[in-house]
């Protein structure tokens, strides 16, 4: 008894550790030839502008069909391409895919009664796409090329970023600004939060992340998160985006509170890109 105990105390690496690793490098494996044999796509969910009641963003949000085990979610497999390296070519991939949809959508929406103006895509970029590799630049070239502007695109990213002090964020910040990107704040107030970067940086708004929104309408104290970060951003000039909207009272909650945005369920989830654009005329019809 006591051997079983000391074995089980003692094993660091179990077996099912040991599957867990092997499943990450299979997994890791897959991905590899996931961009290449076109098994990634883009699918977007609206953020609608709560006032008005528009859509007017989107976010883009990264979806892999695996050939045997179907779809496999990001928070699964971004940290393995972030492990193995592979987030740079990913990121240059889902960058080249939204710059490319936001050209067609400039296309199709045109600023009518019904339809409102071009849509912004919000990516999502990891923090390592800012140390490493030239996603960043492919973003700026893209744009170029297509000859659209900057503010078609919105740049997710999180708090970690601006703490870690990488030597030139904040530069590629700036410059990503100047061409007109936002930036976004993503999960705002589960990192650190040391908000001092919110005076330093060109920010342009904050996602509140969705564990503050689950229980608005229940837990003081998640409301009392919600309005402080709304009254504070709306100081420094910044927007406001709530994540994981689920039902209607967190909505009206939010309306109330002055939140600019909202995205979640209780609209759409995450669509293809045609499913999108029908929900988009269904819904300003
Ligand atoms: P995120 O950027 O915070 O994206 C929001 C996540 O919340 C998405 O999960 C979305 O489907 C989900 N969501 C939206 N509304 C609701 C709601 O009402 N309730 C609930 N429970 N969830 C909601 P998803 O698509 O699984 O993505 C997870 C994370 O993976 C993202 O979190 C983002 O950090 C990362 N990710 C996704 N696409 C990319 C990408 O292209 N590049 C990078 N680097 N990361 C990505
Ligand atoms: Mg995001
Ligand atoms: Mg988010
Ligand atoms: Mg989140």
């Amino acid at each position: 008894h006591a051997k079983d105990e000391g074995r089980s105390r003692f094993c660091y690496f179990s077996p099912s550790m040991q599957e867990n690793a092997l499943q990450r490098l299979q997994l890791g494996k897959d991905l590899r030839s996931a961009l290449g044999e076109g098994q990634l796509s883009l699918h977007y969910q609206p953020i609608l502008d709560l006032a008005s009641g528009r859509i007017y963003k989107a976010e883009a949000l990264l979806r892999w069909m695996h050939p045997e085990r179907g779809p496999i979610p990001p928070a699964e497999f971004i940290p393995v391409a972030e492990e193995l390296g592979l987030i740079d070519a990913i990121g240059t991939w889902v960058f080249q895919e939204a710059t490319a949809a936001a050209l067609r959508w400039r296309e199709r929406t045109p600023d009518t009664q019904n339809q409102p103006g071009p849509i912004q895509i919000a990516v999502n970029a990891s923090p390592r796409q800012f140390v490493k590799g030239r996603s960043l630049e492919s973003l700026l070239d893209n744009l170029d090329s297509l000859g659209l502007p900057g503010s078609c695109i919105a740049l997710e990213i999180t708090e970690g970023l601006l703490l870690d002090e990488h030597p030139g964020v904040t530069a590629q910040l700036s410059r990503l600004s100047a061409a007109g990107i936002q930036i976004s704040i993503d999960d705002f107030g589960t990192g650190y939060s040391a908000m001092a970067y919110l005076k330093r940086m060109d920010i342009d708004n904050l996602k509140i992340d969705r564990s503050f929104i689950r229980d608005l309408t229940t837990d003081p104290s998640d409301l009392a998160i919600t309005e402080a970060i709304i009254a504070m951003a709306h100081k420094l000039d910044l927007q406001v985006v709530a994540e994981g909207v689920e039902t209607e009272a967190q909505r009206e909650r939010l309306t109330a509170a002055g939140c600019d945005f909202a995205q979640g369920y209780l609209f759409s989830p995450a669509l293809p890109e045609a499913a999108f654009f029908d929900f988009i005329a269904r819904w300003h019809a």
